[in-house]
């Protein structure tokens, strides 16, 4: 690669994040530091109508939570500040005006009304939405078909106007993309897109061709969605003789509904109950509420891994990839084609292995959060890392640390009696009774001592330790799950555990 990589994201800040946009994150992030380039974020907030409040920080946060920090961005400045296309508003009219001179753009005056009349006197069975294009600009109010006295009255008198894109007649515009190979459009099939808007903002188009130039953007990696807008991009990047700078482009394939239906939306997840978002977000006019990934329990390692993969693998049957690994490995020849399914039960499998792969020290902090938000009061942080590294295996999301470790934290609410119930006597009574009296005794309280204890009275009592274990896990856990019971008592301790079986038998007996 001869250019210094720079490749962006380039979100319009219109509401919570996809997990497909935050994908596009991950391989431009991807592949810019496996490039030792840079890593820009734009906000294309050009469409004032689709300004929505805390979308933008939304983003900012989303990058954060999964560790994808832009060199450059409205937050983190950069050599090509503003960032956000909104405070950049005056750099575009230029370039919209160099492509009038040359004849590649024209001003269209067209009402709101004539357009809608376009729109019903052009339609026929054949082309059932007509389009503003070749065709019928001839037909419209512009700088083409009025005299020029005329345009330069209209302008002067301040009649609203925009300017569109000219596009050529039957021209095939081609390009390499990095992951599709060649793409060709027809010119015939675009139709001429507006440029500048009448409140003299850049569309999408303009702003996206003209920031990607002067930020000297050397790879622009984008969603499926957007493979429609690059004959018009491509155009562009030739119209304002800036072709030889022009970015290589990759399309990124979709994000599929689990069944391979379609693109996954926002509706699949509340209809199939998984996130879509990465994070929580609050509709601001509606107050709706979407839950992201991290709220259900998502570890960021995981999610990152977990969308690495949804279009992407080495080549190996690997998995678990790092961060670093990541940087190491992805290559944007081994992103496929098709779109990727979202299964929802192997992004928890993601999730599981992170969790059990991590350290009690890198988990405590997500732990901790989850434990605040149920009452859970931490006291000492070793003790938190014990009870971590007990059940961590036990968590698919960082949610079931509370159900899985509640009881390490306080006494069972609820004790499951009739799971003890039918199979509790004299004998079982007595067992229990003596354990007591052999624990408060007890000057060694490491779990393998408890077990000795525990099975040695098991014997002198003629009992078998395999039907004494559920009873003495639930005195202890309040119901049939949990890790080891004798890891359990070692760690709440003497006091606690004597206390709890205590007052399980006041409930059996
Ligand atoms: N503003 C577009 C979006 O919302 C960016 C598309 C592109 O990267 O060119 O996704």
């Amino acid at each position: 690669m001869n250019k210094k990589v720079r490749v962006r994201f380039a979100p319009s800040p219109t509401g919570g994040l996809h997990l497909g946009g935050v994908r596009t994150v991950l391989f431009n992030y991807l592949f810019a530091k496996k490039h030792g380039g840079d890593f820009i974020l734009r906000i294309e907030d050009t469409d004032q109508t689709r300004f929505v409040p805390g979308a933008e920080e939304y983003i900012f946060q989303t990058l954060e939570w999964c560790g994808l920090i832009p060199d450059e961005s409205p937050k983190h400045g950069g050599p090509y500040a503003p960032y956000r296309q909104s405070e950049r508003k005056d750099m575009y009219r230029q370039y919209a005006e160099q492509l009038i001179k040359a004849g590649y753009a024209y001003y269209a005056f067209d009402t709101p009304e004539e357009l809608e009349a376009m729109r019903s006197d052009f339609k026929t069975a054949e082309n059932p939405s007509p389009q503003y294009n070749q065709f019928i600009r001839e037909k419209m109010r512009n700088s083409l078909t009025l005299g020029e006295d005329e345009v330069t009255r209209l302008i002067s008198e301040g009649m609203p106007y925009v300017i569109r894109i000219k596009m050529p007649a039957g021209e095939t515009v081609s390009f390499t993309d990095m992951i599709r190979g060649e793409v060709s459009f027809q010119t015939d099939q675009v139709d001429d897109k507006v440029l500048l808007k009448a409140d003299g903002m850049p569309t999408y188009h303009l702003a996206v061709v003209v920031d990607d130039y002067l930020m000297k953007i050397s790879h622009a990696f984008r969603g499926e969605e957007w493979l429609p807008s690059a004959p018009v991009h491509i155009l562009l990047w030739k119209y304002l003789g800036w072709e030889k700078d022009m970015p290589e482009w990759a399309h990124l394939p979709l994000i599929l509904k689990p069944d391979g239906n379609g693109k996954l939306s926002k509706r699949d997840g509340d209809r199939l109950g998984f996130p879509v978002f990465a994070m929580d977000w609050t509709d601001p006019k509606t107050n709706e509420k979407t839950i992201g990934f991290r709220e259900r329990g998502f570890l960021p390692e995981a999610f990152v891994n977990l969308l690495a993969m949804l279009g992407w693998n080495d080549g190996t049957d690997q998995e678990i990839f790092t961060m670093t690994e990541l940087i190491e490995k992805f290559s944007m020849d081994r992103v496929h084609k098709g779109g990727a399914k979202f299964d929802y039960e192997k992004a928890k499998w993601y999730n599981h292995e992170w969790i059990k792969q991590s350290t009690a020290i890198d988990l405590a902090p997500f732990v901790q959060q989850t434990f605040a938000t149920n009452n859970i009061q931490i006291t000492e942080p070793s003790f938190l890392h014990k009870v971590i590294d007990l059940v961590k295996e036990r968590c698919t999301l960082l949610s079931d640390f509370t159900a899985q470790s509640s009881f390490f934290f306080q006494s069972p609410t609820e004790i499951d009696i009739d799971a003890i119930k039918p199979k509790w006597d004299d004998k079982k009574n007595l067992f229990f009774t003596e354990l007591i009296r052999a624990y408060e005794l007890s000057s060694l309280w490491e779990a393998s001592d408890l077990e000795k204890e525990f099975k040695e009275l098991a014997a002198a009592n003629q009992l078998k330790p395999g039907e004494l274990m559920l009873p003495f896990r639930i005195m202890l856990v309040g119901g049939k799950f949990g890790p080891g019971v004798f890891d359990i008592a070692a760690l709440i301790g003497k006091t606690e555990t004597v206390a709890r079986i205590k007052h399980t038998l006041g409930l059996v007996g």
